[in-house]
Order: structure tokens, then C-alpha cells, then sequence
């Protein structure tokens, strides 16, 4: 990664800001332009850090940044620590250090060991733009603060960036969310990680989450949370991606195919021109001469279903991961339009119904059949073929995507009911 300075914009001047925000340096607006105010910020942090104060976010300074993006720090454990003098030193909790440490003994901490502090911060940010890279930090984070969530890498995207799979609970029911197999609904990334966040948080402090006990969730749920289906067409719309790499001269040169989409806002698919949420084979040659009557016939920024169903390596990895468990519910993030959809064609599986209608009452959105048109080759649409178990594809939030970051907060309040009864009623 190369040097941010003076001038630079984009994602990852955003997470110089929010780390330097929450080490207390005041950068100003999180807004992914490096301006005066964050260029002295990163000056007050290198001098308190010991290190050369030239303003620039080289790779000294951006590893000690990197505490402040993951949310904990490692010390070494020296003679006379304690979790509670840790705890008091570091502005956390003793509850926060023995979720984080579970293989350490508070009483007989050992000298030279290592031990995770958590900061009272959560890890999860949700005012800034995400990538494949924050999510790596995150999973990173979420997996030292909360131990007891699992994480692997079921597969890897077109450029080689894993696809994450975070695991939460030891109940015998399995169930699945998945968030972003479009490019520009990315928003739907920090509502699933956050929630995931706050369920383990609960979890660890015996709370409950919307009226829940987290631990009866753990016990009786397993939950597998897939955050980023699709990460290189997320950089994509982002601005994570360099213009000079070929993969963005490739994905903009597809665009042009398409001049009434905008670039790279309207950007769906991923970064092949693949749509993958009409990549499953549930419909995919009905899915494929509807789309191609609309005039998507080559790859592109949305709608087109690639040359084969599972041609793409995150839909086929995402479809073998949920073969590999023997999910009972899933649930597929997108945005817009506040609308849960829950049959394909007229297969509707037991329970389906009255779960849709739960989470209808739960979120204020409309339960509604799926249009026509874009009825065939989705993810539910496959679930529900292979396995005639309850799917569903939730249009979170209202308006053009990509979504505004300040829709956050009322999207995530209207799904967190969602979210929870996900876990209830499955059976
Ligand atoms: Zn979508």
C-alpha cells in the first residue's frame, strides 16, 4: 500500500481518520480527504508514538494505527500486571480482557505471555465507506476481542481476496446471512457485522440482544455470517481500486457497453461484469433470456448472468458452503426498497409464510412475492429450489444505491428484529 498524504482521498484516508479518531487525535470530519486537520492529527500521533512526525502515513505509522481499525492491542504481560491495573490503564473492562484472553488464568498471569486488550470502542465502524480490506481488519478484530466466533476463508474472490465466513454460536439449528452479492449494496456489510458484533458483545456480558437472551441464541443457533460476497466489485464502487489496475480498466471499459448505468455507482455485478445474484441454477435460462431482452447480453455493471451458472468463484463458493451445512434459514442481504421476498416461483417451504410474516411485522417492510423479471437464478431462488427451506432476500432501506453511509443507523434499527427472530423461529 502505498504512502497517505496531503491531498490523498478515498476509503483508506477514511480509515487513517477514524483511526486516528479513536485514538483520541481529532482529524476532523471522517470524510476520506486528507486535509490540513488530519495531516496535524497524524503529526500529534507520531510524536506521542516516537515516531518521525512528517505527517505522511508511511508503514511505521500505519502499524501503529492499526490497534485503533482492529479495536485491541497485544502486550506483553510483564511482572505485577493484572487484568483489573490492565483493564484501568487501557480504558477497558475486566470482562472485556477475560473474554479476549480465555486461555489466561487472571490470577497467575504469565510473565512474557501475551494478552489482548480490547478497546472500549466498538471494532465495527459504520461512517466510513467499506472494502475488502476493512473487513479483513475487522474479522481480524472481531476474532481476538470475541474468541468464541470462528472465522474461515471458504473461498476467494476474482482477485484473490478471501471470502469470510464468521461463525457464532453451538446450537444444532444452522443458519445463514449473507450480505453483498451486489457491488453497490454495500451497505448491507455493516449491518450484518455489526449485528454480529453486538450479539457477541451481549453474549460475552450475559445481556440480551432485542429482548433476547444471546446466550439461549448461542445454545440453541448456530450462525454463519458472510459480510462480503462480492469484495472486488465492493472496491470497485468504493474507490478502492486504483484506476491503473487492470481490473478497473477492464471493469470500466465493460461500462461503456452500458453508458446508461453510472460508473462506478451503478455497479452491481462483480469484477468480471458477472451479475451474481443471477448466477445460481434455479431459472438461469429463463433468468438469462429475460435479461438478455432488457439488452444485457455481455458482462457489464448489473444483469448480466455470466456464460454458466456458478461460472463465477464467489457464487460457486457461497453454493458450496451452504451444501457443505445443512442450513435452515438464510437470509440475503440487499438494498432497496424495504421489501422481503420469500418464494421462488410457487415453491414456498414450510414455515416460510409465517417467518416472512414475522419479519414483516418485526421491520415495517412489505413481504411480497418477486417480480417476474427478476424471479430466476438469485441465491434464494436456489436455496429454496435445492433445499425447500425458508429463504429470503431483504431489500433493506429506500432510495438510489448506493445508499447513503447516514441511512445506517434506520436501516439497522428497522432489520436488527429481523436479524434476532431469524434465530427464534427457525426450526
Ligand atoms: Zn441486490
Amino acid at each position: 500500500m502505498d504512502p497517505v498524504r496531503f491531498g490523498a482521498q478515498g476509503p483508506f484516508v477514511s480509515y487513517v481518520q477514524l483511526a486516528l479518531d479513536r485514538a483520541g487525535m481529532m482529524p476532523g470530519p471522517i470524510d476520506g480527504l486528507f486535509g490540513p486537520q488530519t495531516e496535524k492529527a497524524v503529526r500529534i500521533f507520531q510524536t506521542q508514538e516516537g515516531l518521525n512526525a512528517d505527517g505522511i502515513v508511511g508503514p511505521a505509522t500505519r502499524l501503529a494505527l492499526t490497534p485503533y481499525l482492529v479495536g485491541y492491542r497485544s502486550l506483553p504481560i510483564r511482572v505485577g500486571d493484572t487484568f483489573y491495573q490492565i483493564a484501568r490503564s487501557y480504558g477497558t473492562t475486566v470482562t472485556a480482557l477475560i473474554t479476549a484472553n480465555p486461555d489466561l488464568d487472571p490470577t497467575n498471569l504469565p510473565i512474557g505471555g501475551t494478552v489482548t486488550v480490547p478497546f472500549s470502542f466498538r471494532t465495527v465502524p459504520t461512517g466510513v465507506p467499506y472494502t475488502a480490506f476493512l473487513v479483513d481488519q475487522i474479522v481480524t478484530g472481531l476474532t481476538a476481542r470475541y474468541p468464541f466466533i470462528r472465522a474461515t476463508e471458504f473461498g476467494r474472490s476474482v482477485m484473490g481476496r478471501p471470502l469470510h465466513a464468521l461463525c457464532i454460536g453451538r446450537g444444532p439449528t444452522h443458519v445463514l446471512y449473507n450480505a453483498a452479492h451486489h457491488a453497490n449494496e454495500w451497505i448491507t456489510t455493516p449491518v450484518l457485522l455489526r449485528f454480529l458484533e453486538e450479539y457477541a458483545a451481549a453474549y460475552a456480558h450475559n445481556g440480551s440482544l432485542h429482548g433476547q437472551s444471546a446466550s439461549n441464541l448461542f445454545d440453541s443457533t448456530t450462525l454463519t455470517v458472510v459480510p462480503l460476497v462480492n469484495p472486488d466489485g465492493v472496491d470497485l464502487v468504493t474507490g478502492a481500486l486504483p484506476n491503473e489496475s487492470p481490473f478497473f480498466i477492464n471493469a470500466q471499459q465493460l461500462a461503456f457497453n452500458y453508458p446508461a448505468v453510472p460508473f462506478p455507482d451503478g455497479w452491481k455485478a462483480n469484477i468480471l461484469g458477472v451479475d451474481l445474484n443471477l448466477n445460481y441454477p434455479a431459472g438461469w435460462e429463463e433468468a438469462k433470456k429475460i435479461k438478455e431482452s432488457q439488452g444485457y447480453t455481455r458482462p457489464g455493471p448489473r444483469d448480466y448472468v455470466g456464460p454458466a451458472p456458478f461460472s463465477e468463484p464467489e457464487s460457486a463458493a457461497l453454493a458450496a458452503l451452504t451444501e457443505a451445512h445443512s442450513y435452515r434459514l438464510t437470509l440475503s442481504y440487499h438494498t432497496q426498497g424495504e421489501v422481503i421476498y420469500y418464494k421462488y416461483l410457487d415453491f414456498q417451504p414450510p414455515y416460510a409464510l409465517a417467518i416472512g410474516q414475522a419479519f414483516s411485522r418485526a421491520s415495517g417492510y412489505a413481504l411480497e412475492q418477486t417480480p417476474y423479471e427478476s424471479g430466476f437464478a438469485g441465491y434464494k431462488d436456489w436455496f429454496i429450489q435445492s433445499f425447500d427451506r425458508p429463504g429470503y432476500t431483504i431489500e433493506a432501506g429506500r432510495g438510489t444505491n448506493p445508499l447513503p453511509l447516514d441511512d445506517f443507523d434506520s436501516i439497522y434499527r428497522d432489520n436488527l428484529g429481523i436479524l434476532v427472530q431469524g434465530l427464534v423461529l427457525v426450526r
